[in-house]
This record gives C-alpha cells, structure tokens and sequence, in this order.
C-alpha cells in the first residue's frame, strides 16, 4: 500500500489514540464541527485577508482595529450556516463572538505596535505594512517524508525565516503536540528552501507570539515521528489501532468524535 500523506494533526490524532487516527483517516468517518474549529477557522481567514486591506493616509491605530472588526463580521456571517447547525444559544453564539473580537483586538495592539517601531526605522506607513506582511497559507509538502502543512504566516526579516502559527487555545504553553507541529513546519521548510526557519512560533491570539529556535534536535523530533507514524500506520486493519483511552475520550463539555463507534467502556 503507498503511504499516506501524514500531517502534524494526523500524527498527533495517532499519538493520542491509534483507534481514532483509525476512524479518522483510514475508515474516513465524518467528524462533526464544533464551536472552536469553527471559530478557529474564522480567526485565520480574518489575519489572512487583513494583509490586503488599503492603507488610509493617517490614523492607522484606530483604522487597523476597525479593519479586523470588518473582517471578523464578514467571516462570521460567512460562516453562519456552519454555526447554526451547532446547538449554540444566541447567548453562547455572543459570547464566542466576543471572545473572538477580544482576541484579534489584542493580536491587533501587537500588530500596531510592531507597525510604530518599523516607522521609527524611517519607512512610509505603505513600506512599514509591507515589511510586516507575512507570506500567508502556504502548503508544503514532502514527498521524501509524505508529510504536509500549512504554514498560516511566513516572515522575512533582514536575515532571518520566522514561521508563524495563530492558536486560539486557553492554554499558553508549547505543549509536545504543538512543538512536533513546529518541528514538522521547520522540516518542511528547510526540505524545500535548503536551510531551517531560524524560528518557529505559535502567535496565541489571547496572549503574545510564543517563538521557540530551531535547532537539529527539533528536526530530528520532526523525523523520528513522521518515520513512526508511516511505520505504524501500514496497516488497514482495526485491531492493529488499539483504543487508547483518556480523558479525552469523554469530558465535562463534550466527547470525542468517535465516542460513539468507538464504545470505550465496553
Ligand atoms: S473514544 Fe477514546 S478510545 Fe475511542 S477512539 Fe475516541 S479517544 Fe480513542
């Protein structure tokens, strides 16, 4: 059987259970959408189309926190018809809008201030958002490692890569999971481009930029777990994904997708 193209979330679906990495992508059950996917989904387009808007002449602060919030109505009405089959209350529906509006606000007032200290390098206003505008949604892909990301932001600075992914988690921490994720991105990138990023961070919009180096234990992280997965995963067979059971399987607000087929307890 050729192998399949892995992805930092399909090796991490298998880190966390191999009977759901099963479901997942080799039974291909459907999973269902939830709030935060959806919200996530809406976060990014809203950063990735920022890039694009037209400068005005003056009073950048108040026309960039004006331009997200544009953004954020338009993608959220876009995504309506995926909300709406969620059994959200309008109430619970306002709240996650408002968190979201918090969080790009925030992500806003470190884009402003990065955006004051390039004009203080005496570039226009047009050459300062220029300067911070990332390469956006990149696809890479390996065929050496059959692995694939999407990188959300790639920044050129004078001599130095940084690769950028935008969470909207609670949680402010590079956990293992989003560190393979990262170690995947620098692997990708230094396959393709000849050198690694010189960093590789995770933009937690309710916090800051959290940057970590890239280093060659990092890509070696990034090898050992993609030769893994391929080697765990040659088979179709059900029992060759035992269950791996966890409080993820069923928590307080909610269960995984595969709750169901799956019956853990039995
Ligand atoms: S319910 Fe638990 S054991 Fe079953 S697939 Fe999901 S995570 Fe794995």
């Amino acid at each position: 059987m050729p192998k399949r193209v892995q992805s930092p979330s399909s090796i991490n679906t298998y880190n966390q259970c191999p009977r759901k990495y099963y479901y997942q992508y080799i039974e291909k059950l459907t999973t269902l959408p939830n709030i935060h996917m959806i919200r996530g989904n809406i976060a990014h387009s809203v950063l990735e189309d920022f890039y694009d808007i037209t400068l005005p002449e003056k009073d950048y602060p108040i026309f960039f926190k004006n331009a997200i919030q544009k953004l954020l109505v338009h993608h959220w009405q876009k995504a309506e018809p995926r909300l709406n089959k969620l059994t959200l209350t309008e109430d619970q529906k306002k709240f996650y809008f408002e968190e979201t509006i918090l969080m790009l606000m925030n992500w806003t007032d470190h884009f402003i201030t990065s955006f004051k200290e390039e004009l203080q390098k005496n570039l226009s206003p047009t050459q300062a958002f220029h300067q911070l505008t990332p390469i956006r949604e990149q696809r890479y892909h390996s065929t050496e490692y059959h692995v694939q990301g999407f990188i959300d932001a790639i920044h050129h600075l004078e001599d130095e890569v940084h690769i950028i992914d935008y969470k909207t988690n609670s949680r402010f921490d590079l956990k293992k999971e989003i560190k393979l994720q990262l170690a995947i991105y620098s692997l990708l990138y230094l396959e393709k481009h000849g050198h690694p990023p010189s960093k590789v961070g995770i933009f937690f919009l309710r916090h800051k930029l959290k940057f970590m180096t890239v280093d060659p234990e990092l890509i070696d992280l990034a090898r050992r777990e993609i030769k893994l997965i391929h080697q765990n995963t040659e088979s179709a067979a059900i029992i060759d994904y035992p269950r791996k059971t966890s409080p993820l399987c069923k928590y307080s607000t909610g269960q995984c997708d595969f709750y169901h087929t799956c019956q853990p307890k039995k």
